[in-house]
């Protein structure tokens, strides 16, 4: 029988997964390894999620999952030499630094007699082959959707976990060592215990409740912060610990509305990914050249008062505090403090790609950098530059009785509706019957909307020319 390495990676599950689909389908004896590449960045939030993930993928594989750290090229060829290893198989990833890790990984365990198969499981298709018509990649999302995804249909593996077949290692002590002093985690992550459950089986349970409450009404729900209609499936979908194939096939007999929104909502992520496979620099640079010679900003202030919700905007603190003591926060309102903070503040959208890097759940290298060049106007398929959301028209629109500010931002919990989404409007003397002083309780705003508005569309003007 062939010993076989299973090298996951973004696929942190043992259900509908390709690569022990070809294990159990051609009698393969499994060693399934993690290697932890310290010089890999990842964000402490995503850290924190990794580690419960691992801990949650090892349980799915009866506890013979190996963690490494270290070098993935030396650790696999040890791996091969100690064991017997004939051939390595992984779902592929596909930013530039891991494809290229990966061909290196082919070219080296070929010179040592090793085969490596790779597979597709972490995207619905795989983006090599969703080029137009012309061969060249998409640019813009509705075409990409309408000729690559509209009208697809998902199989999902058929497989019995119960019949892999393990090549045992004694791996505990390791294991124990890697997660807990390896993959640090910080103080501040306990309390994301208490809102998420990372690994297989805590993604198949919010796909049930989002099947079972989110989606009906998803079309409009999913807009309102204040509402829980969107999955929260990302950090699930990020680590690959719920197959997406799953996700889409979910929906297969739901001829709704809002069950082709939500696949579209799967779309955006495949676009993402789409972009960052054609146009690698996504990550780093404008996709809009002209963008290389935009003046933004260097306020440091500004930026730490973004980071910490304290702009005196409710909603953009109220988004920004979630994101900090949540490690998410809710997509209307990531367009917001995104828009907020490369406009009306004019700071360097890869200032906000960074903090998001840091701090969110599901941190994703694709979704992120597309999200964030889409949000700043310097992306392939973006909002234009001159398409500013105001907080506070938003803020009305999506969080109209300002429960979402409420949760968020306790200090405002006793102005009235009408003065939440901007409670600077009040005088002195009525914030302080509402237990608000300005500038002590919560800030004041830190910039003026109409100004830092006008501001912007004239830094863009001057490009355009
Ligand atoms: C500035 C900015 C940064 C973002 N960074 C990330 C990121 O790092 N990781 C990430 O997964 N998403 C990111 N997003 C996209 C989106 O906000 C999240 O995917 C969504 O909020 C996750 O919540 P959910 O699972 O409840 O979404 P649902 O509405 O339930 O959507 C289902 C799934 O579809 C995918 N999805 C939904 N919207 C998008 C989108 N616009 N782009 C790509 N995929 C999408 C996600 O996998 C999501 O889990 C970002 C958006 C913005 C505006």
């Amino acid at each position: 029988m062939v010993n076989s390495i299973v090298w996951f990676r973004n696929d942190l599950r043992i259900t509908d997964n390709a690569v022990i689909n070809y294990c159990l389908e051609n009698k393969r004896k499994v060693l399934p390894v993690y290697i932890h590449y310290p010089s890999t960045s990842l964000g402490s939030a995503s850290k924190w999620w990794l580690k419960h993930s691992l801990i949650s993928l090892n349980k799915s594989l009866k506890g013979n999952l190996i963690v490494i750290e270290g070098n993935p090229n030396k650790t696999l060829l040890d791996l091969v030499n100690k064991n017997g290893i004939k051939e390595i198989l992984w779902n592929e990833r596909y930013s530039k630094n891991d494809v290229n890790q990966d061909n290196e990984i082919i070219n080296l365990l070929k010179n040592n007699n090793v085969r490596c198969i790779t597979f597709h499981s972490c995207l619905l298709k795989n983006p090599q082959n969703t080029l137009k018509k012309d061969a060249t990649p998409f640019r813009v999302y509705t075409p990409f959707y309408k000729q690559q995804y509209q009208d697809m249909a998902y199989e999902l593996f058929d497989y019995n976990t119960e019949e892999i077949d393990y090549v045992h290692c004694n791996n505990n002590e390791q294991n124990s060592k890697i997660l807990d002093v390896a993959i640090k985690t910080e103080k501040w992550h306990e309390k994301l215990l208490d809102q998420w459950s990372p690994g297989e089986v805590g993604a198949q349970e919010k796909l049930k409740v989002f099947l079972s409450h989110g989606l009906k009404g998803y079309t409009e729900g999913r807009n309102r912060p204040d509402k829980q209609h969107t999955s929260m499936l990302s950090p699930h979908i990020r680590f690959g610990e719920i197959s997406i194939r799953e996700v889409a096939k979910s929906l297969e007999n739901i001829n709704t509305e809002d069950a082709e929104i939500f696949y579209k909502e799967l779309v955006w992520r495949e676009f993402s990914y789409h972009l960052l496979y054609h146009f690698p620099h996504l990550v780093d640079t404008n996709l809009q050249k002209k963008f290389d010679n935009f003046k933004w900003l260097d306020n440091q202030d500004h930026l730490k008062s973004w980071q910490k919700g304290m702009t005196g905007y409710p909603i953009i603190d109220a988004g920004m505090r979630q994101l900090y003591e949540t490690g998410y926060m809710h997509n209307r309102v990531r367009m917001i403090v995104g828009s907020f903070l490369v406009k009306n503040l004019m700071i360097h959208w890869k200032y906000g790609q960074e903090w998001f890097w840091d701090t969110l759940v599901d941190a994703d290298i694709a979704s992120n950098s597309a999200s964030w060049q889409w949000v700043a106007g310097t992306g392939a398929d973006a909002a234009p530059y001159f398409r500013i959301f105001n907080p506070v028209t938003q803020s009305k629109k999506f969080d109209p009785n300002g429960d979402y500010i409420k949760k968020y931002v306790p200090e405002l919990k006793n102005i009235p509706i009408k003065y939440i989404h901007l409670p600077s409007e009040l005088d002195a003397k009525s914030l302080r019957s509402y237990g608000v002083e300005l500038g002590n309780d919560y800030p004041k705003p830190i910039v003026d909307l109409s100004i830092t508005r006008e501001r912007a569309l004239d830094a863009f003007k001057k490009l355009s020319k």
